[in-house]
């Protein structure tokens, strides 16, 4: 069960082909590959990459 790398929850809708959306705190989630892609939706609708708050290892797919 795939859960959020941010706040571990796993209240997550699906929104696309591999993109998930955190109903808790509300950031994107892709999924490549064996690894989790986290986004944050400006305001403006444009996404900006949280990866770098993560190490690999949170972001892998367990
Ligand atoms: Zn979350």
């Amino acid at each position: 069960m795939m859960k959020c790398p941010n706040c571990q929850s796993k209240d997550l809708g699906k929104i696309g082909i591999n993109q998930y959306y955190c109903w808790n705190c509300f950031i994107e989630l892709t999924v490549g590959g064996r690894t989790i892609h986290t986004h944050q939706v400006e305001e403006d609708g444009s996404l900006s990459s949280l990866d770098d708050l993560f190490d690999e290892q949170e972001r892998k797919l367990s």
